[in-house]
């Protein structure tokens, strides 16, 4: 896209007291033009906080919806609505409220990765960077988690007194890395470190030096003194690894890509400034419900 179009965003941004936020997993043109990329504990926060009046979230819709939900007086734009998580999807209210009243001493912990219908149910909300803390603060020894199965896993490793029924939901990106496509990298580069999203499989989990959310990775890679990691997750947050620490060097694993998130194109936020559309929107009863939950979390998870 030509620098000309760069700068027409730039004043569009300006003349409609706008901000962009994008996720760490975005394409990197769409990364290179957001005043805040992060993961979705950080855009959820910066969401809050914003003055700003139009909210151009580049990410799937369960993000922007949390968006909408902590700040209703605003308009969140997301340039692509058909940009959404699999995962999210994969947790449906009947199901829920059907578990729910077989185990109705249970509270339920919904990753942000849900609809606003699934956060509105649910006790308290997490993410990848603060489940354990969460699931810490829950007085309950039963709980219920969803969607991810394979987060719901980890975060079982340190609890294993609760009972925690986990949902079977899962991230395919994440789901489908495979074991021995990490080993060949650390034979090719056994200085690095292996860096995992907790959304992979927990034999994945089991041959990392650490898992962390992608801010948890970010701020590791940063401030560690080694030089060379093995990145699994989503193959853009390399882009953004790369950027912020150009004498380090990051082996993505190179088909872990999520097809939604890069949906939203330059074209795509160019458009939804021009016209301040799609706007998300979501019916008061829905905002309500589900801001208890998501409210919460921010009110205990310190993140990363
Ligand atoms: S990477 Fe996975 S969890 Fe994240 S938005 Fe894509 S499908 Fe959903």
């Amino acid at each position: 896209m030509s620098n000309q179009a760069i700068s027409k965003i730039e004043k569009l941004k300006s003349e409609h007291n706008a901000i962009i936020l994008a996720h760490n997993y975005q394409l990197p043109e769409v990364q290179d033009i957001a005043d805040l990329l992060g993961d979705s504990l950080d855009l959820a926060k910066k969401a809050q906080k914003t003055d700003a009046d139009n909210i151009i979230f580049c990410g799937v819709r369960f993000m922007a919806e949390s968006a909408k939900i902590l700040n209703p007086s605003k308009n969140v734009i997301i340039p692509d609505m058909s940009a959404v998580c699999p995962m999210a999807a994969m947790v449906d209210a009947k199901g829920l409220t059907k578990l729910k009243k077989e185990n109705p001493d249970a509270k339920v912990v919904a990753y942000i990765n849900t609809t606003a219908d699934i956060k509105a149910i649910s006790d308290i909300c997490c993410t990848s960077a603060n489940g354990a803390e969460i699931v810490k603060s829950i007085s309950s020894e039963k709980i219920i988690f969803v969607p991810d199965q394979n987060l719901g896993a980890y975060i079982k490793r340190s609890f294993p007194d609760k009972e925690m029924i986990i949902w079977p939901g899962f991230c395919s990106t994440h789901h489908n890395i495979r074991k021995e496509d990490i080993l060949k990298l650390k034979k090719q580069h056994p200085d690095s470190e292996i860096l995992v999203h907790p959304e992979c499989r927990p034999e994945i989990i089991d041959i990392a030096d650490y898992a962390f959310s992608t801010n948890g990775m970010v701020n590791h890679a940063k401030n560690s003194d080694v030089n060379e990691f093995i990145i699994g997750t989503e193959k853009d947050l390399c882009y953004r690894l790369k950027k912020e620490n150009p004498d380090k060097s990051f082996y993505p694993i190179r088909y872990a890509i999520c097809p939604n998130m890069k949906k939203i194109t330059l074209e795509k936020v160019l458009n939804s400034l021009e016209t301040l559309e799609p706007k998300v929107s979501l019916s008061e009863d829905v905002i309500k419900k589900a801001k208890i939950p998501l409210k919460k979390m921010m009110d205990i998870g310190r993140g990363g």
